[in-house]
């Protein structure tokens, strides 16, 4: 059969159940728009699910609840995991969203017949684009990629990986500590994901701990959830002054760790996060473990030979194991082929409820990581994406006959 006989039509399909592409269906139900929501996992939230077991919500419940339904009182102020991915489910089933599981994306073409939409569109639904999945063709008005900044896990181009003979594996592999007992382990990368794991490790019986750091972490405690709302309130200052009061903070709380070989950052975290996309380490009890010594930084890896890591100082280091926490990639590029939506470095040119010129009806929700929790921005941009699809597709209204005259109002 011809792709075209069996292609079913939608009005907005959104690519991806993470809780962006969540949070943008529920609120295109809200303005009327119906939605359907294609997800290559077997679950909501898959990629939660898959991430180590003491893994909770660095942002604090109250700032990371989607848009129509509040996270429960009972998770806690850190919302764990499982509690998280709990969340999502009942969010789905809240909202009643058609998610469509198992239906991975592999393809997005622009639909190239058709009148304008204006004219009723292809197949009379104003289709503008082709969504190939691996169970057949979806035709939509306007579609939402949601699949994650964190959609494929990202290694630093080492020479002499392929012969390194001890267990290495990427943060995305990472379960839990009880696997790593007795051994010696090297976590590369001082983020969130590298001091967290770094820290279980040191707590949870392994030989040695060491954490290679490139540059040196902006560190707050992780009381600083109000952080995140600060991060909203002090938008408008401007961002050095913002970076010095962050710099100050971590000066009188953190402290400093230059003698246990973590130099003070002289980037603040605004600057951080608006050139690199980073966001600011919170403290788990990271610095208390290096402090006394149970976590050992060290500096960054420049590659590997047989059983050896080498360290930009020239240090060498043999651990057991080598856990990369060295970030993720949005990976876009397959899907999006061709279409002039992506820059350079494979992220989107637009976000929210703008769009590519080339590319108008594409929107791309969940590829920012602000300081106000990427969580909260989902929400931000589900609810602008939700406004700007329901304004440009309305459906145009049929020419009318002439409606009898309104009875006049009384003038008084
Ligand atoms: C370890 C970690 C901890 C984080 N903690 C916080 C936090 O505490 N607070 C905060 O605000 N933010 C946090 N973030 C950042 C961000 O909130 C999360 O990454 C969040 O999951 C992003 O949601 P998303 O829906 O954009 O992406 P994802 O959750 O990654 O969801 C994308 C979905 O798209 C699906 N998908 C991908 N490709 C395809 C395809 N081709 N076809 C169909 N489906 C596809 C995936 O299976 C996935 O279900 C954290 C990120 C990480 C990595």
């Amino acid at each position: 059969m011809p792709d075209e006989a069996r292609t079913d039509t939608a009005p907005a399909v959104v690519i991806g159940a993470g809780p962006s592409g969540l949070a943008t269906a529920a609120m295109l139900q809200r303005v009327g728009v119906p939605a359907v929501v294609l997800e290559r996992g077997e679950q909501v939230g898959v990629s939660w699910a898959k991430r180590y077991d003491h893994l909770s919500l660095h942002t604090a419940r109250s700032g990371s609840h989607l848009p129509g339904l509040a996270l429960p009182r009972g998770s806690g102020t850190w919302v764990g995991r499982d509690a998280f991915v709990d969340y999502l489910e009942a969010y789905r089933s809240h909202h009643r969203l058609r998610v469509r599981l198992n239906v991975p994306v592999e393809r997005i073409e622009a639909a190239s017949t058709g009148p304008a939409p204006e004219a009723g569109g292809a197949g009379g639904a104003g289709v503008r684009w082709r969504v190939h999945t691996g169970r057949g063709p979806i035709a939509a008005r306007a579609v939402v990629i949601a699949t994650g900044r964190c959609r494929t896990p990202h290694l630093p181009d080492w020479p002499g990986l392929d012969s390194y003979n001890g267990l290495f594996l990427h943060a995305a592999g990472y379960r839990g500590p009880a696997a790593y007992r007795g051994r010696s382990v090297l976590v590369v990368g001082a983020g969130n994901s590298g001091t967290e794991i770094a820290t279980a490790l040191a707590r949870q019986g392994a030989k040695q701990v060491w954490i290679a750091v490139r540059t040196p972490p902006n560190i707050l405690p992780r009381d600083s959830s109000r952080w995140h709302a600060l991060g909203r309130l002090t938008e408008f200052l401007p961002a050095a002054w913002r970076d010095r009061s962050a710099l100050w903070t971590q000066r009188c709380v953190v402290g400093d760790l230059t003698s246990h070989g973590i130099p003070r950052p002289t980037t603040g975290p605004f600057t951080r996060n608006h050139r690199e996309g980073n966001n600011p380490v919170l403290d788990h009890g990271f610095v208390e473990a290096v402090r006394t010594g149970r976590i050992r930084p060290v500096a960054a890896v420049t590659g590997f030979d047989g059983p050896r890591v080498d360290l930009a100082d020239g240090s060498v280091l043999t651990p057991d194991v080598v856990i990369a926490a060295t970030g993720y990639r949005p990976q876009l590029e397959g899907l999006l082929s061709g279409l002039g939506v992506l820059d350079g470095s494979g992220h989107p040119l637009v976000h929210g409820a703008l769009t590519a010129p080339l590319a108008p009806h594409l929107y791309f929700v969940g590829f920012t990581n602000p300081l106000s929790g990427a969580l909260y921005q989902a929400g931000v941009e589900a609810r602008a994406i939700s406004h700007a699809i329901a304004a440009r597709t309305a459906p145009v209204p049929a020419p009318r006959r002439a409606a009898a005259p309104a009875p006049a109002e009384p003038v008084r």
